[in-house]
């Protein structure tokens, strides 16, 4: 078992380790950057390491320094949360060189996931249906001309390499698929270092569904379930829900069955979600990603598990707490990203805190790193906190958020807030009517 493990990563989802550690009576590390000497997470871990400089490439991101704070503190095993190092495949090879442990998954679980063609590949091998599209990488303007008849337009023109919505671009007919084509390359080379693309079948009214899976590591795989995250601006999730308003409960359990058959017979270690798009009773695979999501918390509300202490639990050996017969799906939660950004550009605002006021009662989380009189620095993401919440039913869930977002008070930067508080106000929201390009339309008429 361990009695120390270095949290390799910062904000909320720091805090988020340390809280489920503390839980388990395990010691935990923080590892920060000079910009991040006063952050909750140094404050609230048993004890502090110093990486590097701000920028995220030298500190956050510098495997030697974490490598050798957990040498220098004796820290048994790394959490490497979402975000920097978490789906880094070498990484992963580097700390078990070591002799240290990661939590999550392999290093080639990581690596065959982390590229989308390898992905798909490997989800079609494991029986998850999958977006219509090319076989493998396109090369060249004719190639994608091709594949565009094939299919039929629109089409959408995705990085390998690909994550966090860059690198994508949708052709809606011939003509626009050489600069698509090109532009997509472009920004994959620039944003990744590598210029492959891939061709999908461009979905034209799909909900983001993505299963919740778990596995042992050792042949046992279990699903939490679905996540709604239509509600999305330039690809980035905003607003999350489970279960998802569209969803029946017969479509979970097939979907379901098929995610965790598949965790099962990779042989998966650890927390994972598979994404799909949804359109018309169909599933389509587009991604899994091999870590915890910002959004676990809502499937941690109707399921009552921790998933953080799963994560923990596994990567000591242990089996998992519970048997798909045991997860049982209790009520509705919703989580809302509260960016520190202006609207309506979103522009990042990083800057002091003057006032933070924490909203609380039934069936509210706020997972935050924020403080009174902290400064956000500019080098980070602008996530400062998700409001979670929960309710019996999908209804008591929005009552609940209106009422949560009230009491909700961040002074002194700009933030997400007034954006959740118009968006219920809206009936399509209220009804769950909505799919990928709802906010982005909305977003144009009212901002
Ligand atoms: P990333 O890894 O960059 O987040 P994903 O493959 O997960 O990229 O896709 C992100 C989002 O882009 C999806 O949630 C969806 O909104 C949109 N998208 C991706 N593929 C398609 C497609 N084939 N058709 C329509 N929309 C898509």
């Amino acid at each position: 078992m361990f009695d120390k493990i270095l949290v390799a990563n910062r904000g909320e989802i720091a805090l988020r380790v340390i809280r489920a550690a503390r839980e388990m009576g395990i010691r935990s590390v923080a590892v920060h950057s000079t910009a991040d000497a006063d952050a909750m997470h140094v404050r609230m871990a048993d004890e502090s390491v110093c990486i590097g400089p701000p920028p995220s490439p030298q500190s956050y991101l510098s495997i030697p320094s974490i490598i050798a704070a957990c040498e220098v503190t004796g820290a048994q095993a790394i959490h490497p949360g979402y975000g920097f190092l978490s789906e880094n495949a070498r990484f992963v090879q580097i700390v078990e060189d070591h002799g240290l442990t990661f939590i999550g998954p392999s290093a080639e679980h990581i690596r065959i996931m982390g590229d989308k063609i390898t992905a798909k590949e490997t989800a079609r091998e494991l029986g998850i249906p999958v977006v219509p599209g090319s076989d493998g990488g396109v090369a060249t303007v004719e190639e994608a001309k091709r594949i565009g008849r094939e299919f039929g337009y629109p089409v959408i023109i995705k990085a390998t390499a690909g994550g966090g919505g860059r690198g994508m671009k949708v052709a809606a007919s011939e003509d626009q698929i050489e600069t698509a084509f090109r532009t997509a390359r472009a920004e994959a080379q620039a944003a990744f270092g590598n210029d492959e693309v891939y061709i999908e079948k461009y979905l034209q009214k799909p909900r983001h569904i993505e299963i919740q899976v778990f596995g042992d590591g050792k042949g046992n795989g279990v699903h939490l379930g679905e996540r709604d995250c239509s509600l999305q601006r330039r690809h980035q999730k905003v607003f999350e829900e489970a279960p998802g308003p569209a969803i029946s409960a017969e479509e979970r359990d097939r979907i379901g069955r098929i995610c965790a058959d598949a965790v099962a017979k990779m042989g998966y270690r650890g927390a994972g979600t598979i994404e799909f798009l949804y359109e018309d009773g169909e599933f389509y695979f587009i991604e899994m990603n091999t870590r915890l999501q910002v959004e676990h918390p809502v499937t941690e509300a109707i399921f009552g598990v921790d998933l953080v202490r799963e994560q923990i639990r596994v990567a000591e050996g242990l089996p998992m707490s519970f048997t798909q017969e045991d997860l049982k799906i209790d009520g509705h939660a919703i989580e809302v990203r509260i960016n520190a950004e202006k609207l309506p550009d979103f522009t990042p605002c990083p800057g002091k805190i003057t006032h933070y006021h924490v909203p609380g009662g039934l069936g509210v989380r706020m997972d935050s790193a924020l403080y009174d009189g902290y400064t956000i620095p500019p080098f980070y993401d602008s996530l400062i906190g998700k409001l979670i919440v929960h309710g019996r039913d999908r209804q008591e869930a929005l009552a609940r958020l209106h009422r949560a977002l009230g009491e909700l008070i961040v002074d002194g930067v700009d933030t997400t807030i007034p954006l959740f508080h118009a968006l219920l106000q809206e009936p399509d929201i209220q009804s769950g009517d909505y799919n990928i390009h709802w906010l982005e339309r909305w977003l144009a008429e009212h901002m």
